[in-house]
């Protein structure tokens, strides 16, 4: 009697069909799809995705996924178990397969209710050592209905300590066909030893320059740009705007880090605002003055620029994160400069 089985089939429910009810609704199916194909064949997106797709054939073990927002790295984190799993792809070309978001497969990873998928958010709070330890329970298992099986850590940073430990050893415990995503906004914000054990992609930062698509404003984000290169380089000219009535919303503090974390980007990319005369571009200014700070600093600000966006996303004063988070950046100027 305690034959699932048997049970299912004398009481005629057969459990697929109570799985495929829960899938959302057809039409939010295809709204989901219809994004997440929007998000892979975009500018901005459109080469990491295919990057990643190349991978499929010989998956690594653990990818890290930091930059773009935290959305977009969810949805990369699921586009690769499709990429991986899907029944159909819909080419198999060099640039790897690309999943079909239409099959089975790809319907139930779209909806995060794939039997062979976890995935732990979080996005709300903390990840716990339970959450992790009922997924190492499971990877000792092959994989239920499809070649792998894919544990999501969506923003990583959100592990406790213990439960980034308890990871670490999953990594090591589970069989080959099991892949692993984390996600966060830079890699600084996790374990090093969690780091050491992926392969990192970086995704291109939301660019409120030219993008309206995170609903930044680029005449907002340009007036930030000359705020922040100025406060950076003098000390002076913030508070007067954070400080007056309505002076800064959230979609303004919000411009003004997305500004700072692009140019620290380009840093990154060598793009260091050279050849472009001082009070020029302020987009150019803000490079430099990321250009010039030295790693372990470069480091601090990322963290500082992430805890800056959770604040104003969490509803903190966005006039008070405004305020921390230029001074913060301030304050880790080389000595000796002006
Ligand atoms: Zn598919």
């Amino acid at each position: 009697m305690t034959d699932d089985t048997a049970t299912a089939g004398a009481k005629k429910r057969p459990p697929r069909e109570a799985e495929a009810d829960s899938l959302p609704a057809a039409g939010d199916m295809a709204s989901l799809a219809a994004g997440l194909r929007s998000l892979a064949g975009s500018g901005r997106h459109g080469r990491a995705f295919s990057f990643l797709r190349s991978l499929a054939a010989s998956p690594p073990r653990v990818i890290l996924l930091e930059g773009g927002s935290a959305k977009e790295r969810a949805d990369f984190a699921l586009y690769w178990g499709m990429a991986l799993n899907c029944e159909a792809p819909l080419s198999d070309g060099e640039d790897g397969a690309e999943p079909c978001l239409a099959c089975p497969v790809c319907l139930k990873f779209l909806a995060r209710l794939h039997r062979d998928l976890f995935f732990l958010d979080g996005t709300a709070g903390s990840i716990t050592i339970d959450e992790v330890r009922a997924v190492r329970a499971t990877l000792g298992e092959a994989a239920r209905e499809s070649k792998y099986r894919v544990v999501i850590l969506s923003e990583a940073q959100s592990l406790t300590e213990a439960a980034a430990n308890a990871m670490l050893k999953s990594l090591e415990e589970a069989l080959p066909a099991t892949v692993f995503v984390l996600t966060a906004p830079q890699r600084e914000r996790l374990l090093p030893t969690l780091v050491s054990r992926s392969w990192v992609l970086t995704l291109a930062w939301p660019d409120p320059l030219v993008a309206k698509e995170d609903g930044a404003d680029p005449e907002t984000a340009r007036g930030w740009a000359a705020t922040a290169a100025k406060f950076l380089a003098t000390g002076s000219g913030l508070f007067d705007r954070t400080g007056a009535r309505g002076g800064v919303d959230a979609a303004g503090a919000l411009a003004l880090i997305l500004v700072c974390q692009r140019a620290m980007a380009q840093v990154f990319s060598g793009m260091t605002g050279e050849g472009i005369a001082p009070g020029a571009s302020p987009e150019a200014d803000l490079a430099r003055f990321f250009a010039s700070l030295p790693e372990n600093r470069l480091a601090i600000a990322g963290a500082v620029l992430a805890e800056g966006q959770e604040s104003v996303t969490a509803q903190v004063n966005p006039a008070l994160v405004a305020d921390w988070v230029m001074t913060r950046l301030y304050l880790l100027r080389p000595k000796g400069r002006s």
